[in-house]
C-alpha cells in the first residue's frame, strides 16, 4: 500500500504511559508499539495524536462509584459506560505522550475525555455521541482523506475512533502491528478484540501490518 504525502495521515491514538504495561490502565504488551510507531513515523510527513485526558474524578472511573469495580459496566445518562481503574489524569506524566515517541511530525494533539462527565474513546466525538473534539474539523480544513490508524487500544479508542471515521467519509487503514487491545472477555470464545475487528471490516476498515506500506 503506498503512501500519498498529500492526502495520507499517520493517526496516533493514546500512546501514553497510562495504557503501558507499569501504567494504571495497563493493555498487554502495550508498550511493543512504540518501537512500530516511531518506524511509522519515518514514513509518513504528517501526523495527529490523541491523549485521554481526565479531571481526577471523571465518571468513568470504578473509584468514583461506590460498590463497584474496575470492569464493571453501568449505565450512565448516555448508555452503558464500562468503569476502569483512575487512568490518564490530566497534567501526570503518564498521561503524557510515551517519552520515547518521536513527536516531530505530530502537528495536531487532541486531548479527549475533559469533561468530568462524559467518556470519550474516539478521537472524533465524546460517548455521548454528540460533543465533538475538533479532529474532524481539523482534518476536513488540511484536506487529509485516509487515515492510518494505530496506538491503544485497538477494541476501544482506535477501534471506535476508526468507525467514526468511516462514518465521517474518511478511507481508514489501522495498522495492526501498531496497535494492542484490551480484549475484555464479553462471551465464550470471544473477546471485545474480535467484535471489533469484525465489527470495522464490515464498516470497510482495512487492516494491514507495518511492513505492507510503501
Ligand atoms: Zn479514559
Amino acid at each position: 500500500m503506498r503512501i500519498d504525502p498529500t492526502g495520507d495521515i499517520l493517526g496516533l491514538v493514546d500512546v501514553q504511559p497510562t495504557f503501558m504495561p507499569d501504567g494504571e490502565l495497563a493493555v498487554a504488551d502495550g508498550d511493543a508499539i512504540v518501537p512500530v510507531v516511531n518506524c511509522l513515523m519515518g514514513r509518513f510527513p504528517r501526523a495527529f495524536a490523541t491523549q485521554d485526558w481526565h479531571p481526577a474524578d471523571h465518571v468513568s472511573f470504578a473509584s468514583q462509584h461506590p460498590g463497584k469495580a474496575p470492569y464493571e459496566t453501568i449505565t450512565l445518562p448516555y448508555g452503558p459506560q464500562v468503569l476502569w481503574p483512575d487512568h490518564g489524569i490530566a497534567g501526570t506524566p503518564n498521561a503524557a505522550l510515551h517519552p520515547d515517541i518521536d513527536q516531530r511530525r505530530v502537528e495536531v494533539v487532541i486531548r479527549k475525555g475533559c469533561d468530568r462527565q462524559i467518556d470519550s474513546y474516539s478521537a472524533f466525538q465524546e460517548n455521548d455521541r454528540r460533543t465533538p473534539t475538533g479532529l474532524d474539523g481539523w482534518l476536513r480544513q488540511r484536506g487529509f482523506t485516509r487515515l492510518f490508524l494505530c496506538g491503544l487500544a485497538t477494541d476501544f479508542c482506535v477501534g471506535w475512533s476508526a468507525e467514526d471515521a468511516v462514518r465521517l467519509g474518511y478511507a481508514v487503514v489501522v495498522i495492526e502491528d501498531a496497535c494492542r487491545g484490551i480484549g475484555l472477555p464479553v462471551r465464550a470464545g470471544w473477546t471485545t478484540m474480535d467484535d471489533t475487528r469484525q465489527r470495522l471490516l464490515a464498516r470497510g476498515v482495512a487492516f494491514i501490518t507495518s511492513d505492507k506500506l510503501g
